[in-house]
């Protein structure tokens, strides 16, 4: 029996956990009470890690599907079989590549899905972002000329906080690494500090918060509009010491004209005095941070809306200070120069739909276009690397018929799922308890600058392949270099190459790969941390709380923080048009729970158990007028399709707004889910339409569906 100290990889709050290991079996996890970061916390899908890692239905071996049936090969077979198929496709457009979140979740996939993507050479790229948080990523490469300089509230140290369309008591934060989430926004309180949930649902956060004000979905991007527009009209603005980082703010208050409380209150649903007290509260409070999440990305104007926020945080002097919105400088980055070439769109264009690529990709929702349509450069090969795109993507029904229409399919998955049910070859990524663990992505968006590295739990066993080198096979197979090239020689090889860009004059060590390239990004970045010292202190390393980056962090050329870049100010028309059509009738939102993430964990007993979650919430009002009881089974008819989903009778939606969850619908034939089928729930996604995008940044509109709802 062995403690082992790790990370949990299943979200984003990146909680230190404490692992009881028995013979090659993780029987005990616990919240590591001596992580420098997450302090012991522990939610239900950390403490059911045990139990993922072992779950019975997870692949261990490659399959390859011959007459339709999946048999199970070596890794050797697999990799001949996808390098001898890729050759009918000369064409490298007419290969596609879709990347889901979990890709961001383990250190391969934050080293290398970046040169995966590189060696297919296909525009064809997809990922899960563009159904997620791509807004946030065009808003502060138009503001700050970086895609990922995302600044996160500084929750630990402010006084009020402006939550819009984000439930981190059930997320521990989302494009924000917040572990305990709960309990900081009750210290907040606690030192007497405040919080404003601004949701269509009373989540979690929202029963919590000091105030809950209840918005109609999609229209965020007017509340948010109204408040910049009242920091003005009641001379509230204060850029404290930001004057000499920003570009003319002035300008902002003609734009935000027609926008003003009384214009957005029947649109939002907010009366225009709770609007104005909103603005005094949020300027008024010594430190204070506006946060936006899901309801303010996923939706029409997902980038604009997620500009409002910075614009907010600027306007009452609250970006880069503590307290306010601030950016982590994890120990792999180094600090930047304060300029350079700044951001855009547009550099290539998708064939079907025109769409402009958005950081090397097209929007997910256009994946299908490009699948069906005949011509030149049509997709008729995909590689699915972790993503469940047969259940996330818009108009799922069409999706499912799209990747079952294709010649050729290749799954880097350790399930047999709806999508992957779709591939020729699978090859499956090894249990959390057998992956190495730095968190390459999400220190960036961490609410402390914190560093920390856990070697695999248990060794993997004998014959089975590594995430890493199932991308370095991938990748010599796209390359060209086939299914058997030397990888410790191209590995030693790429070393050498970012040692000399680095300006590295010592040898990177480690036992692995990835251990020497860690290394060398940690001993050359801001702290310079070693892999050995990180080694040494098995609960992490903290590195200090949030600290000011202005003007390093910045990318554009100016050298100034952008405050209305071209192309935000140019939606602004359509943001008016929208303001002025009027909207009735039922819509449909999204909703988190804290057992859940994605469509990642229902075939885990422990977190599907009890009371089904995938429930239509309906409130009471609507339910008397529709004829809906709780308990019932309501049908939900958007204009792509139609669902039967059981009923949830509950005040806690707003009237006129329906709630299902995404992620369910695990009811699909050829699937090895043997728990998830069981409690398949219901594909929301068989609601959500594939046309309906935020054009600025090609991210899929799926808060805010249209819908008619009738008993079943
Ligand atoms: S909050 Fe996230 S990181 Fe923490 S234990 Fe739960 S799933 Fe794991």
């Amino acid at each position: 029996m062995r403690t082992v100290f790790t990370t949990c990889p299943l979200c984003e709050a990146m909680c230190g956990l404490e692992l009881t290991v028995e013979g090659d079996r993780v029987t005990k996890v616990r919240g590591d009470r001596e992580d420098e970061f997450s302090k012991g916390f522990l939610c239900p899908k950390g403490a059911s890690l045990g139990t993922l890692d072992a779950d019975p239905d997870r692949l261990s071996t490659p399959l390859i599907k011959r007459d339709g049936e999946f048999r199970e090969a070596t890794w050797e077979e697999a990799f001949a079989h996808v390098d001898e198929r890729l050759k009918d496709f000369p064409d490298r457009d007419a290969v596609a590549m879709y990347l889901g979140n979990p890709v961001v979740h383990s250190l391969a996939g934050g080293l290398y899905a970046g040169p995966l993507r590189k060696a297919l050479g296909s525009r064809n790229v997809f990922t899960a972002s563009t159904v997620d948080q791509m807004p946030k990523h065009v808003q502060v490469g138009h503001m700050f000329g970086g895609i990922f300089s995302i600044p996160v509230p500084d929750i630990d140290r402010t006084d009020f906080m402006l939550v819009l369309g984000a439930d981190p008591f059930s997320s521990n934060g989302s494009l924000w690494t917040v572990p305990d989430a709960p309990g900081r926004f009750k210290a907040l309180q606690k030192r007497g500090g405040s919080f404003v949930v601004v949701d269509p649902r009373r989540s979690r956060t929202a029963q919590a918060a000091d105030q809950h004000v209840v918005i109609r979905p999609g229209t965020d991007v007017f509340l948010l509009l109204a408040l910049i527009h009242e920091l003005f009209a009641q001379d509230l603005v204060n850029l404290r010491d930001l004057a000499a980082h920003v570009t003319d703010h002035s300008v902002i208050r003609e734009h935000v004209e027609p926008f003003g409380p009384d214009a957005v209150a029947d649109r939002t649903g907010i009366d225009a005095g709770t609007i104005r007290a909103l603005a005094r509260r949020l300027a008024q409070a010594e430190r204070a941070v506006v946060y936006g999440r899901i309801g303010t990305t996923t939706v029409e104007f997902g980038t604009v809306a997620s500009w409002a926020v910075d614009t907010l945080n600027v306007l009452t002097g609250n970006l880069d200070r503590p307290g306010g919105a601030m950016w982590p400088l994890p120990a792999h980055s180094r600090r930047g120069s304060g300029t350079g070439k700044g951001f855009a769109i547009g550099r290539w264009h998708s064939r079907v739909q025109w769409h402009p690529e958005v950081m090397g990709e097209f929007p997910a929702v256009t994946m299908v276009d490009e699948i069906e349509t005949p011509g030149e450069g049509q997709v008729r090969a995909l590689f699915t690397v972790g993503g469940n795109p047969a259940l996330s993507l818009p108009n799922s029904a069409r999706v499912n018929d799209a990747l079952s229409s294709l010649d050729f399919m290749v799954s880097v998955d350790p399930y047999l799922n709806e999508t992957t049910r779709h591939a020729d070859v699978i090859l499956p990524t090894p249990p959390p308890s057998r992956r190495d663990h730095y968190d390459i992505a999400f220190l960036n968006n961490s609410v402390r600058n914190v560093a920390k590295y856990s070697r695999a739990a248990i060794p993997l066993e004998e014959g089975r392949v590594d995430e890493t080198e199932i991308f370095f096979r991938l990748a010599t197979i796209f390359s060209g270099l086939g299914p058997k090239a030397d990888l410790d020689a191209i590995a030693a090889f790429q070393l050498a190459d970012l040692k000399k860009k680095a300006g590295a004059d010592f040898e990177p060590e480690g036992e692995t790969r990835e251990e020497r390239l860690l290394d060398l990004k940690l001993r050359t970045g801001a702290y310079g941390v070693t892999l050995r010292q990180l080694l040494d202190n098995p609960h992490g390393i903290d590195l200090g709380p949030l600290t000011p980056r202005l003007p390093e962090i910045l990318r554009t050329p100016s050298g100034k923080i952008e405050l209305t870049p071209q192309p935000i100010v140019d939606d602004l028309p359509r943001v008016l048009e929208a303001l002025r059509t009027p909207e009735t009738g039922m819509v449909l939102v999204g909703r988190r729970h804290l057992r859940t993430n994605n469509s990642w964990m229902h075939n885990v007993p422990a977190l599907v158990k009890g009371k089904p979650l995938c429930t239509l919430l309906v409130n009471p009002g609507d339910a008397g007028r529709i004829g809906l009881t709780d308990g019932a089974t309501a049908q939900v008819t958007s204009r792509i399709g139609k669902v039967e989903v059981l009923v949830e009778v509950t005040a806690d939606i707003a009237p006129g707004v329906v709630s299902m969850p995404h992620g369910w619908g695990h009811d699909q034939p050829g699937t090895r889910l043997t728990v998830a089928g069981e409690h398949a729930g219901v594909n929301v996604n068989l609601l959500t339409d594939d046309l309906r995008i935020d054009p600025l940044s090609g991210t899929a509109v799926l808060n805010g569906t249209r819908v008619q709802v009738v008993p079943a």
